[in-house]
Protein backbone atom coordinates (compact mmCIF):
# COMPACT_ATOMS: atom_id res chain seq x y z
CA UNK A 1 0.00 0.00 0.00
CA UNK A 2 1.41 3.73 -0.55
CA UNK A 3 -0.38 6.78 0.77
CA UNK A 4 -0.10 9.73 -2.36
CA UNK A 5 0.74 13.21 -1.58
CA UNK A 6 -2.83 15.03 -2.01
CA UNK A 7 -2.96 18.04 -4.39
CA UNK A 8 -4.14 21.22 -2.79
CA UNK A 9 -5.60 24.24 -4.98
CA UNK A 10 -2.95 26.18 -6.09
CA UNK A 11 -1.67 23.17 -7.70
CA UNK A 12 -2.34 23.81 -11.58
CA UNK A 13 -2.87 19.64 -11.85
CA UNK A 14 -6.04 20.34 -10.47
CA UNK A 15 -7.54 22.63 -13.56
CA UNK A 16 -6.83 20.05 -16.21
CA UNK A 17 -8.52 18.04 -18.24
CA UNK A 18 -7.89 14.36 -17.53
CA UNK A 19 -7.41 11.43 -20.05
CA UNK A 20 -9.59 8.40 -20.85
CA UNK A 21 -7.59 5.10 -19.32
CA UNK A 22 -7.19 3.31 -22.74
CA UNK A 23 -6.37 0.04 -21.29
CA UNK A 24 -6.53 -1.40 -17.68
CA UNK A 25 -3.16 -2.51 -16.84
CA UNK A 26 -1.33 -3.29 -13.68
CA UNK A 27 -0.28 -0.37 -12.96
CA UNK A 28 -3.96 1.22 -13.24
CA UNK A 29 -4.70 -1.44 -10.92
CA UNK A 30 -1.76 -0.32 -8.35
CA UNK A 31 -2.83 3.15 -9.03
CA UNK A 32 -6.57 2.31 -7.62
CA UNK A 33 -5.10 1.00 -4.41
CA UNK A 34 -3.05 3.94 -4.09
CA UNK A 35 -6.05 6.22 -4.47
CA UNK A 36 -8.04 4.20 -2.12
CA UNK A 37 -5.31 3.85 0.76
CA UNK A 38 -4.97 7.78 0.50
CA UNK A 39 -8.70 8.33 0.26
CA UNK A 40 -9.09 6.20 4.21
CA UNK A 41 -5.84 7.90 4.76
CA UNK A 42 -6.92 11.39 4.48
CA UNK A 43 -10.84 10.57 5.78
CA UNK A 44 -12.16 11.03 2.73
CA UNK A 45 -15.82 9.84 1.11
CA UNK A 46 -13.80 9.67 -2.18
CA UNK A 47 -10.53 10.93 -4.41
CA UNK A 48 -10.27 11.54 -8.54
CA UNK A 49 -6.72 10.68 -9.69
CA UNK A 50 -6.07 14.46 -10.68
CA UNK A 51 -6.10 15.16 -6.52
CA UNK A 52 -2.63 13.24 -6.97
CA UNK A 53 -1.16 14.30 -9.52
CA UNK A 54 -2.59 11.53 -12.14
CA UNK A 55 -3.97 13.07 -15.06
CA UNK A 56 -6.37 10.04 -15.81
CA UNK A 57 -10.00 9.34 -15.90
CA UNK A 58 -10.15 7.94 -12.88
CA UNK A 59 -11.95 8.09 -9.27
CA UNK A 60 -12.15 5.73 -5.55
CA UNK A 61 -15.67 6.55 -4.21
CA UNK A 62 -16.63 5.21 -0.66
CA UNK A 63 -19.93 3.17 -1.18
CA UNK A 64 -21.27 4.28 2.12
CA UNK A 65 -21.76 0.98 3.19
CA UNK A 66 -18.27 0.28 4.51
CA UNK A 67 -16.89 -0.55 0.94
CA UNK A 68 -15.16 1.54 -1.92
CA UNK A 69 -15.75 1.47 -5.83
CA UNK A 70 -13.12 2.88 -8.31
CA UNK A 71 -14.67 4.08 -11.92
CA UNK A 72 -12.65 4.62 -14.83
CA UNK A 73 -13.91 6.67 -17.59
CA UNK A 74 -17.29 7.97 -15.73
CA UNK A 75 -19.27 10.14 -17.55
CA UNK A 76 -23.15 11.08 -15.61
CA UNK A 77 -25.25 10.40 -18.92
CA UNK A 78 -28.66 11.29 -16.86
CA UNK A 79 -29.51 13.99 -14.11
CA UNK A 80 -32.75 14.17 -12.29
CA UNK A 81 -33.96 16.26 -9.95
CA UNK A 82 -31.91 18.69 -7.69
CA UNK A 83 -30.53 18.87 -4.36
CA UNK A 84 -28.49 20.81 -2.16
CA UNK A 85 -25.15 19.22 -0.79
CA UNK A 86 -23.03 20.26 1.91
CA UNK A 87 -19.11 19.49 0.68
CA UNK A 88 -15.94 20.15 1.40
CA UNK A 89 -12.54 18.61 -0.78
CA UNK A 90 -9.20 16.91 0.28
CA UNK A 91 -7.76 19.72 -1.63
CA UNK A 92 -9.73 22.56 -0.30
CA UNK A 93 -8.74 21.99 3.18
CA UNK A 94 -10.57 23.74 6.21
CA UNK A 95 -13.23 25.00 3.63
CA UNK A 96 -16.53 23.77 2.96
CA UNK A 97 -19.30 25.24 0.71
CA UNK A 98 -22.78 24.80 -0.21
CA UNK A 99 -23.77 23.32 -3.69
CA UNK A 100 -26.82 22.48 -6.25
CA UNK A 101 -26.55 18.58 -7.28
CA UNK A 102 -28.78 16.76 -9.09
CA UNK A 103 -30.76 14.11 -6.74
CA UNK A 104 -30.24 11.39 -8.75
CA UNK A 105 -27.44 10.42 -11.27
CA UNK A 106 -26.82 7.89 -13.71
CA UNK A 107 -23.32 7.27 -14.97
CA UNK A 108 -21.50 4.80 -17.55
CA UNK A 109 -18.34 3.70 -16.20
CA UNK A 110 -15.54 0.77 -16.91
CA UNK A 111 -15.11 -1.05 -13.65
CA UNK A 112 -11.33 -2.64 -12.74
CA UNK A 113 -12.94 -5.19 -13.89
CA UNK A 114 -12.63 -4.36 -17.33
CA UNK A 115 -16.61 -4.64 -18.09
CA UNK A 116 -18.73 -1.04 -18.46
CA UNK A 117 -21.53 -0.80 -16.38
CA UNK A 118 -24.50 1.35 -15.90
CA UNK A 119 -24.88 2.78 -12.25
CA UNK A 120 -27.31 4.62 -10.59
CA UNK A 121 -27.11 6.67 -7.77
CA UNK A 122 -28.65 8.87 -5.11
CA UNK A 123 -28.45 11.23 -2.40
CA UNK A 124 -24.78 11.80 -0.77
CA UNK A 125 -24.27 8.96 -2.72
CA UNK A 126 -25.00 11.02 -6.46
CA UNK A 127 -23.31 13.86 -4.64
CA UNK A 128 -19.60 12.39 -4.18
CA UNK A 129 -19.99 10.89 -7.90
CA UNK A 130 -20.69 14.27 -9.59
CA UNK A 131 -18.09 16.25 -7.57
CA UNK A 132 -15.37 13.54 -8.06
CA UNK A 133 -16.50 13.15 -11.54
CA UNK A 134 -15.89 17.05 -11.89
CA UNK A 135 -12.06 16.71 -10.87
CA UNK A 136 -11.26 15.32 -13.62
CA UNK A 137 -12.50 18.24 -16.24
CA UNK A 138 -10.79 20.58 -13.65
CA UNK A 139 -13.33 21.62 -11.42
CA UNK A 140 -13.87 22.02 -7.60
CA UNK A 141 -17.00 22.42 -6.44
CA UNK A 142 -16.29 25.85 -5.39
CA UNK A 143 -16.62 27.00 -8.51
CA UNK A 144 -20.19 25.79 -8.52
CA UNK A 145 -21.11 26.65 -4.71
CA UNK A 146 -23.46 29.45 -3.87
CA UNK A 147 -21.85 29.46 -0.50
CA UNK A 148 -17.72 28.86 -0.09
CA UNK A 149 -16.88 29.72 3.82
CA UNK A 150 -13.77 28.51 5.45
CA UNK A 151 -14.25 26.09 8.48
CA UNK A 152 -15.31 28.03 11.85
CA UNK A 153 -13.21 26.76 14.49
CA UNK A 154 -16.24 25.51 16.57
CA UNK A 155 -17.06 23.52 13.54
CA UNK A 156 -13.76 21.08 13.18
ZN1 LIG B 1 -12.74 17.09 -4.24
Amino acid sequence: MAIRIVRKEGDDVLRKQCKPVKEITNSVLQLIEDMKDTMYQSDGVGLAAPQIGILKQIVVIDDREGGEFALINPKIVKTEGEQESCEGCLSLPGFRGTVMRPEKVTVEAIFPDGNEYTIEAEGFLAVIMCHEIDHLSGILYKDKAVVYERIPEEDK
